[in-house]
């Protein structure tokens, strides 16, 4: 979503009734990204090749719900002995991240195709592996895409006292730890959306400082639908054939396997050491960067030449041009990378990348340790 045009989503831009700060705005576009969104229409033209409904997407989809079938079916009615149970639990966990990140996030930006019927089935796998794919049009879609990186606005770098994510939280004496305990921490993400963050946001109508519209009709429905599919596929099918202990012994295995990648890997993109975190001027509430240059600026891509990188990760490894343009497919954006780095050089804007998913690993653990010591830089 840019800067540009009457913004569908004003009522939940808002700020919360007690929230203290006005939303930020951004600087006047300076011709960045007029340019980069020529040159993608040039691409696509040149080429033939579709922004949505892309021929490898839909393969791509089919084989990671096939991979989630097939883990749960043999987890739940097949495994009768623990070096089968846990191989399979372990499968059925990243066969979920990979939902995650391939399925559900193209979907819910509507990234996946032309047709919205398909786009809105392709995010419902979000509410089949537990999530709400409501709320997470709220917080990740809007939120967290407009704001990136900008305390107190985007959702996703406020763990509460967990974690000092950005500079500009005020720092704990817990934090001193926190690279050392944020990685078991990651693994609690998937159940806390499950069991308890979607409710809490639903029922108190906020996600942070920010107001969430209410569900009503279709999307209350699917939202409750969702929970009781969900809940029991993960406690009542496997209660008919297991023991209790055994049934929350490997939902925790599963979910904590899920939460860890899914945890991860979106912390590479933004909470590195070459992310920016800046600030609203306090006088006028603006944004030093037009929106497109500050999306190039709080975001960092991973793992750029690795073709497995990005078919399981989704795109979510050239995460800057996902957030320059979240409506096209992330099948594409390898090709479009070039194109982005290219015209970065030419504005001067920072297109920043790690070599690998380790080198990503090892910059968010640094920031952690960065932002945890007593004086921090
Ligand atoms: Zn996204």
């Amino acid at each position: 979503m840019g800067p540009s045009g009457p913004c569908p989503f004003e009522e939940a831009l808002l700020p919360a009734p007690n929230a203290t700060e006005k939303r930020p705005t951004f600087a006047p576009a300076d011709g960045f990204h007029a340019a980069i969104r020529r040159r993608i229409d040039d691409y696509f033209r040149l080429t033939g090749r579709r922004r949505r409904d892309c021929p490898e997407m839909y393969r791509k989809m089919a084989i990671i719900l096939a991979w989630f079938a097939v883990s749960y079916l043999l987890l739940i009615f097949l495994a009768d002995a623990w070096w089968q149970a846990v191989p399979l639990a372990i499968s059925l966990g990243l066969s979920m991240a990979a939902i995650g990140f391939n399925v559900q996030h193209d979907g819910g930006h509507q990234a996946s195709s032309n047709r919205s019927w398909v786009n809105k089935l392709a995010a419902l796998s979000l509410d089949l592996i537990g999530g709400s794919s409501y709320v997470w049009h709220w917080k990740h879609g809007v939120l967290h895409h407009t704001y990136v990186n900008i305390a107190g606005h985007d959702d996703d770098i406020d763990l509460g006292f967990l974690a000092r994510l950005t500079p500009h939280r005020k720092r704990l004496k817990i934090h001193r730890f926190q690279h050392w305990y944020m990685w078991a921490l990651y693994g609690l993400v998937a159940v806390k959306w499950q069991l308890f963050d979607d409710f809490h946001n639903v029922l108190s109508g906020r996600i942070g400082s920010s107001r969430l519209p209410r569900p009503r009709g279709w999307d209350l429905t699917t939202f409750l639908a969702g929970k009781a599919v969900f809940l029991a596929l993960a406690f009542a099918v496997p209660l008919l054939l297991h023991r209790l202990w055994v049934v929350c012994l490997f939902y925790a295995a599963v979910s904590g396997v899920t939460g860890l990648v899914l945890g991860v890997v979106f912390q590479l993109a933004h909470c590195v050491e070459q992310a920016n975190f800046p600030l609203p001027s306090g006088d006028t509430g603006q944004m030093e960067n037009a929106w497109a240059v500050h999306q190039v600026q709080t975001t960092v891509n991973f793992s750029r030449k690795s073709r497995l990188a990005a078919w399981l990760f989704g795109g979510l490894n050239f995460q800057i041009e996902h957030h320059l343009f979240p409506r096209i497919c992330h099948v594409n954006y390898p090709a479009l990378s070039r194109l982005v780095e290219e015209t970065c050089r030419e504005f001067g804007v920072r297109y920043a990348v790690h070599r690998s998913v380790w080198a990503g690993v090892v910059s968010h653990y640094r920031w952690l340790r960065r932002l945890g010591r007593p004086v921090s830089t």
